[in-house]
């Protein structure tokens, strides 16, 4: 694995993988590498003949306030993991590299930013679409993985890369799950015991949540209240929101007929943490997709 920090070395490497007819594999994070990045990774790996992971802590995409100074890293960890993974180079940029001094445009995707946590988060979906521009056109990836752990994120992305006519496919990937069900995420490291403990409610009104689907409940709003009573019995957890939204265009729906997506955000202890879940309708059946869950032996389905 090759480590480029500067944004022609890594065009030059990607130009000369295509020059040899090996298409790109790109994996955008902000490092702190778990199961579920490494995920990302083994797809990339495993359709793709030159894999590149960038590992850049984004600053415009965290608002004043936020937890841009604290975010974990572990360059030495990240390096381990990514390399173990098989993949073929790594972009570490930094910040002058991305946005050097004068730099004036952004992307803004209207509308599916304005709900979920582009609400809680202004600016937030901003910073995360002009950074992946950015990279889509550093790298020129054939294909380009992103995690549902992020559902918002990833239709965002997939709108912009179909309105801006951009020549990379859009891979959404399985959200990873801990064995309780808690959702992978770097933040998760700033849980204390007690917060950890807390933060499995999460998962678990999201899983109570589908079962009353799979059970016959249509009505959205009372899934919404379902969810919000449920975290209510745990005080240390502050909802910030639970929506229930068309999974493709973020509009809210009232009765779940078309693919539906329960998406939340709550405070835990110090940490913000997303969840949701998708809900499709194959032939009229109503299937929860709740990812995937970690175990010693690897990832399994889950099953609630
Ligand atoms: P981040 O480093 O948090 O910006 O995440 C980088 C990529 O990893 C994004 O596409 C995330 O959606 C994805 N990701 C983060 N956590 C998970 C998870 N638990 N399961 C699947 N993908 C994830």
């Amino acid at each position: 694995m090759i480590t480029l920090t500067t944004i022609a070395d890594v065009r030059a490497a990607c130009d000369a993988a295509r020059a040899e007819g090996r298409r790109v594999g790109f994996v955008p994070t902000m490092g702190f590498f778990h199961e579920g990045h490494r995920s990302l990774m083994r797809a990339a790996r495993a359709d793709n003949d030159f894999v590149v992971v960038s590992l850049f802590v984004n600053p415009t995409q965290f608002g004043p306030g936020e937890d841009l100074a604290a975010y974990p890293r572990d360059l030495d960890g990240d390096r381990a993991a990514a390399e173990a993974e098989g993949v073929d180079a790594l972009f570490l940029p930094t910040v002058d590299e991305m946005y050097p001094e004068g730099a004036r445009t952004t992307v803004h995707v209207a509308g599916l930013t304005e709900g979920l946590c582009g609400a809680s988060r202004p600016g937030h979906f901003d910073g995360v679409t002009t950074v992946v521009t950015k990279l889509f056109s550093i790298i020129g990836p054939s294909r380009a993985y992103f995690g549902r752990k992020d559902a918002q994120q990833l239709a965002v992305i997939r709108r912009m890369a179909a309105d801006l006519d951009l020549p990379v496919e859009v891979v959404g990937c399985p959200l990873v799950r801990e064995p309780d069900g808690l959702a992978l995420s770097s933040r998760n490291t700033y849980l204390d015991a007690d917060a950890r403990q807390a933060a499995t409610i999460l998962s678990g009104a999201l899983y109570m949540a589908s079962e009353a689907v799979v059970r016959g409940q249509r009505d959205a709003a009372a899934i919404r209240q379902f969810v919000v009573d449920t975290i209510a019995q745990a005080p240390q957890v502050r909802l910030d929101y639970v929506e229930v939204v068309d999974a493709g265009t973020l509009e809210p729906v009232d009765h779940l007929t078309v693919d539906t997506l329960v998406a939340l955000a709550a405070f835990v202890g110090k940490a913000r943490l997303i969840d949701n879940v998708t809900i499709t309708f194959p032939a009229g059946v109503p299937t929860p997709d709740l990812g995937v869950l970690t175990a010693s032996s690897g990832p399994q389905e889950a099953e609630h």
